[in-house]
């Protein structure tokens, strides 16, 4: 039977202001625990909190960034929990009136462009942080409580592992586009919850929404959704269903495990914080904010498309980060040639970008590096497969594309009377594929190109070779 997966994700993202959201504490990561604190942020009796304007400003400018529509009035709320890491007992956060409503993102497909929107994005501040240590005791680190963060709820917009995942990277794409947050998850910045649930599509029948911890990473993120699709299919079909619920991640066990039962939605009491006076957002300081703004993925995609004659969907993957979109404008500057840049890039390029998972600022390879070996392949002085093994070489050692060439020996034979002594002796050795071919046997030629590249090491002129070895052939 056919099963449709259902995903909504919540993503809490640390800013990266200078200050904490209600004190002028510094918001750092990595000091020494509890040496960036102060009353406020300790949560102390008569505590003043001040709203930081430019915490809310990069929460704004993130909001505008994903197309959301921005709420003349900011208010706060008090959300009532007890936990160690939450000394005054409640969180300061936004129940129904979030600062931002609506929104999306679009992602790529090999099938066309979809759009994931957005329900809501609230702000709020950080919790303090609990470190488990070996020795079985649990310690508190209150240098996180009062960092600000937003949390972004999209709608059930996703179908699939791959979609998230690629909404993920959008995400922290444009995040980091607007240097709104370092959206490092190793470090917390940006730490994600899944909601999911399969729907038969011939009956209707629905599994019951399993709720996500605890994912540190996009790799996790696509595992867990992988593992909870197959087992809520698991028992739909074996006439069960699942249960709402709270789940964890285990990377070892590379399983979900249950936490808790859902029972009613948790009531956290919701008040209007009487210590934070609303705020009323001015249009001009929204319209000041939006002239920050760099140029989005979005928009840059849609200029790759425009400016370079790229399809979309490479366009999307060249801009899914800054960093990438810039790789690829800075080669261009060395050699224009929009279509065979674009074509390395999204191959072998980023092909071995995922296998060694690095960014493309974190290789060996340069804009110039990428441009000089591509001007090697379009003037003939190597030939495609040589150019993978040199950019290979690249990838590995950071050498010039020139050197590597040179201390190869890989310059591409050219020369016809070189090329011509290479496929006599390969001819006078396979009579049988000549008879062959003569016979009408064509795959006989791809046999015999083949020895011929074989003998030359791979450095033949491949369009070259072919030609020269039909016209000989004929003489035979
Ligand atoms: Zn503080």
């Amino acid at each position: 039977m056919a099963y449709k997966t259902i995903i909504g994700l919540e993503i809490h993202v640390e800013l990266s202001t200078k200050h904490k959201i209600f004190c002028n504490c510094p918001n750092e990561f990595g000091a020494d625990a509890n040496t960036l604190v102060c009353p406020t942020c300790l949560g102390l009796p008569g505590s003043m909190p001040i709203l930081d304007k430019e915490a809310l400003e990069y929460a704004i400018k993130a909001g505008i960034a994903f197309d959301g529509e921005i709420s003349k009035l900011i208010k706060m709320d008090r959300k009532h929990y007890y936990y160690s890491d939450l000394p005054k007992g409640f969180q300061v956060s936004q129940a129904e009136i979030p600062f931002c409503n609506g929104g999306y993102l679009e992602i790529e497909l090999e099938s066309g462009t979809k759009k994931i929107n957005l329900e809501r994005i609230h702000i709020e501040e950080d919790t303090g942080k609990q470190i488990h240590s070996e020795e079985g005791e649990t310690l508190l680190d209150f240098n996180r409580s009062g960092v600000p963060l937003i949390e972004i709820v999209t709608k059930p917009d996703m179908n699939s592992a791959e979609e998230a995942k690629l909404f993920l990277d959008k995400l922290r794409a444009t995040l980091k586009y607007i240097e709104v947050s370092n959206v490092k998850m190793e470090e917390g910045s940006l730490r994600c919850d899944v909601n999911i649930n399969v729907v038969n599509s011939d009956t209707g029948e629905k599994s019951n929404i399993s709720e996500i911890k605890n994912l540190n990473s996009f790799r996790g993120v696509v595992k867990a959704i992988e593992f909870e699709e197959k087992r809520h299919i698991d028992l739909l079909e074996s006439g069960s269903n699942t249960k709402k619920e709270t789940r964890r991640w285990d990377e070892a066990k590379t399983a979900t495990i249950l936490m808790r039962e859902k029972g009613d939605a948790s009531d956290y009491r919701f008040v209007v914080d009487g210590d934070i006076p609303p705020v009323k957002i001015a249009n001009e300081w929204i319209d000041e904010i939006k002239a920050t703004l760099p140029e989005l993925p979005q928009d840059k995609k849609t200029r790759f498309v425009e400016s370079y004659g790229l399809s979309s969907y490479d366009a999307g993957v060249l801009t899914q980060t800054k960093e990438l979109s810039e790789f690829f404008e800075e080669t261009l500057k060395h050699i224009n040639d929009s279509k065979l840049v674009s074509n390395w890039i999204m191959g072998d390029v980023l092909r071995r970008l995922n296998d060694d998972e690095i960014e493309i600022n974190q290789s060996n390879i340069t804009p110039i590096a990428l441009a000089d070996l591509l001007a090697l392949v379009r003037d003939d002085k190597i030939n495609n497969n040589t150019g993978k093994k040199v950019l290979k070489e690249i990838f590995d050692t950071g050498k010039s594309p020139e050197v590597i060439v040179k201390e190869k020996g890989l310059i591409q034979i050219s020369d016809e009377g070189e090329i011509k002594e290479i496929i006599k002796k390969v001819l006078d050795d396979n009579e049988q594929s000549i008879i062959d071919f003569k016979n009408g046997k064509d795959r006989a030629i791809g046999f015999l190109v083949g020895q011929v590249m074989k003998a030359s090491r791979g450095k033949a002129n491949p369009q070259l070779a072919n030609k020269m070895l039909l016209e000989m052939i004929k003489e035979r």
